[in-house]
């Protein structure tokens, strides 16, 4: 439903800022960017303040961390932006680009196995802030997850990151206990012992690194840090579960390097209004993974962001 008085260009206009029609009125919700779901005391005031001065005193929080101020009127939406600004907030989030970053509590969380505030402080830094201005065939959704317990689902963004701890297992140090505590810490019982001897079935493994220190004759000392990429979720009018790349990285460096080549590849090879699904549909899964592993995306990096591609995007919201 339109705006009462408001042009629809002018609404256009407002919906690139982040400010979306309260349907069937002049009024609209400012989407506020939170970085990653953490704001400060401070900035938590100052948009409780500006919702009462500007809005209607109401304040909404998103499914995507980002919160909304609803029934700012038009006229004020300058005003509101200012007033925000003052505690270094800003509005947006919308259009064919990359989207404000989700990210779960993995840096405070018990079985968080990364620094996901850290990690996706600097996505959004990178991507969503030096990114704003390079054109998508539709929305690239970006999610940050601590652990395989995937609070966040990263698997259903187009992309996902998935910390990973990755046990270090000696199975020459296993004696084959009758009663093994490590089998017992493994939450999907994939290991499991066999014959005398603790079997880990890496197929199924998922990385989350219980039954790391569980072993009473150190057979799982310690672990390693990773990081899964998975490539082409996506939850909405379509549904797709993204499929993890076939390394795991393990670095920060790594996975902003490899963050970047798929973002320039949907930008270089995926159809206007085509989710990063369907790109990768019909790419084929094993292409895109030999692509992000090469160099050669980055190598192209200024071709790639210098073309005239996606003037209008896909995305409706
Ligand atoms: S995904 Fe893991 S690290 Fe993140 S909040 Fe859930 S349990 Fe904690
Ligand atoms: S992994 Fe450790 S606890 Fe489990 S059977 Fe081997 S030695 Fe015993
Ligand atoms: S890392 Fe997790 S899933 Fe893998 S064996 Fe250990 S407890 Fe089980």
């Amino acid at each position: 439903m339109a705006c009462l008085t408001v042009s629809a260009a002018d609404e256009k206009r407002v919906k690139a800022l982040g400010f979306l029609s309260n349907k069937g009125t002049d009024n609209f919700s400012g989407r506020i960017i939170t970085v990653n779901g953490k704001i400060t005391a401070a900035q938590n005031k100052c948009l409780s303040e500006a919702a009462e001065l500007f809005g209607n005193g109401i304040v909404t929080f998103t499914t995507r961390l980002t919160i909304e101020v609803q029934g700012i009127p038009y006229d004020k939406i300058e005003d509101f932006r200012a007033y925000i600004a003052k505690e270094g907030l800003v509005t947006g989030g919308t259009g064919s680009k990359v989207r404000p970053i989700v990210s779960c509590k993995g840096t405070t969380c018990q079985y968080g196995s990364i620094d996901t505030f850290g990690l996706s402080e600097e996505i959004h830094e990178k991507f969503f802030n030096g990114y704003s201005d390079v054109k998508l065939p539709h929305k690239f959704k970006i999610a940050v997850g601590g652990c395989p317990n995937n609070c966040v689902k990263p698997d259903l963004n187009d992309l996902g990151i998935v910390g990973q701890m990755i046990p270090n297992y000696d199975e020459d140090l296993c004696s084959g206990c009758k009663k093994c505590s490590v089998e017992n810490s493994c939450p999907i019982n994939v290991a499991n012992v066999v014959d005398g001897v603790l079997k880990i079935d890496k197929d199924k493994c998922n990385n989350c690194g219980r039954c790391i220190g569980k072993c009473h004759f150190d057979a799982i000392e310690d672990g390693k840090v990773g990081y899964k990429i998975y490539l082409g979720g996506m939850w909405g009018k379509r549904v797709a579960h993204g499929k993890a790349l076939s390394k795991i990285f393990t670095s920060q460096e790594e996975v902003m390097e490899a963050v970047e080549k798929v973002i320039l590849l949907y930008r270089e090879q995926g159809k206007t209004g085509e989710r990063f699904a369907q790109t990768i549909a019909r790419l084929g899964f094993d292409n895109v993974d030999a692509q992000i592993l090469s160099n050669d995306l980055l190598d192209r990096k200024k071709e790639i962001l210098e073309a005239q591609l996606h003037l209008e995007g896909g995305a409706t919201c």
